[in-house]
């Protein structure tokens, strides 16, 4: 079955991604501020680079690393006696924490905020923002991710659900789609719906640095990092950071720069102003 991840992978992928694009068409969120044509060709090529630039910096993926640590008995789970399935959701369930702590640590360090802001700087919010990310941000959430395969001894299979999780729900509560406002209530005591993370994109500094999960809603709920919802309302709050708001700012030229462009801005959490 592994041997099969890249086939997996990309038709995970795929299948996710025309859900969730079918779906802002049938039942959009929030009107658009710029034609798709505009953001959706930079954004995909990028997603396209980022799985190219990790195929050939990395010798292999974080599922191949877990399969090298199950014959080496590398790490916590390799070593305790516990069954399968269990080791299997617990390595999800951990990764998941992982994640979310990832995304603060990448809040908190104005240098990593550079690299992170990429993501925050698409000035709409639809299935194409959850795969866009700096290729940095990719190689250094890879090393974490590696770090964390090693000493957890993740069991391969729950490496290998928990990439397949992340990337489609990154694209799903990224959609620019309206669910029904009951249901989006249900889902959130367990998984981030669009309108969760919604709110992590607004330009207010305040909601950029809430809702930081990216699979369980928990985790925000537990570190008192959870908003509701934006102030100014789905319909009339403003996507995107002060710094880059020029549609100039939206190509794959600029955005590729952008960590090196400007300072680092204060949205950064320890951030502090000269005075
Ligand atoms: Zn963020
Ligand atoms: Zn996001």
């Amino acid at each position: 079955m592994f041997t099969a991840e890249p086939l997996i992978r990309l038709a995970a992928f795929l299948g996710v991604f025309a859900a969730v694009a079918i779906a802002e068409i049938a039942a959009p969120r929030r009107s658009r501020s710029y034609s798709r044509l505009r953001r959706w060709p930079n954004n995909l090529v990028i997603t396209a680079l980022n799985t190219a630039f990790l195929r050939i910096a990395f010798p292999a993926t974080a599922v191949g690393l877990a399969l090298a640590g199950e014959r080496q008995h590398w790490g916590l789970l390799n070593n305790w006696p516990i069954p399968l399935p269990l080791a299997v959701v617990a390595s999800v369930v951990l990764f998941d924490l992982a994640i979310y702590l990832q995304h603060v640590m990448f809040h908190a360090v104005p240098a990593l905020w550079r690299v992170h802001r990429m993501h925050h700087a698409d000035l709409d919010f639809d299935v194409t923002t959850g795969a866009r990310f700096h290729p940095i941000e990719i190689a250094l959430s890879m090393l974490i991710k590696f770090g964390l395969v090693v000493t957890l001894g993740a069991p391969a299979l729950g490496v290998l659900i928990f990439e397949v999780a992340l990337n489609a729900t990154s694209m799903f509560n990224h959609g620019n789609m309206r669910l029904p406002l009951r249901l989006d209530r249900y889902l959130r005591w367990l998984v981030v719906t669009p309108d969760m993370h919604r709110v992590h994109h607004s330009i207010l500094v305040g909601e950029t640095n809430s809702n930081f999960g990216f699979n369980l809603s928990w985790w925000d709920r537990l570190m008192g990092t959870y908003r509701d919802q934006p102030i100014a309302g789905h319909d009339m709050m403003t996507i995107g950071i002060e710094q880059f708001r020029n549609s100039r700012d939206l190509w794959l030229d600029r955005m590729l720069l952008q960590p090196f462009r400007g300072p680092a801005g204060r949205y950064a959490i320890t951030w502090r102003s000269a005075a």
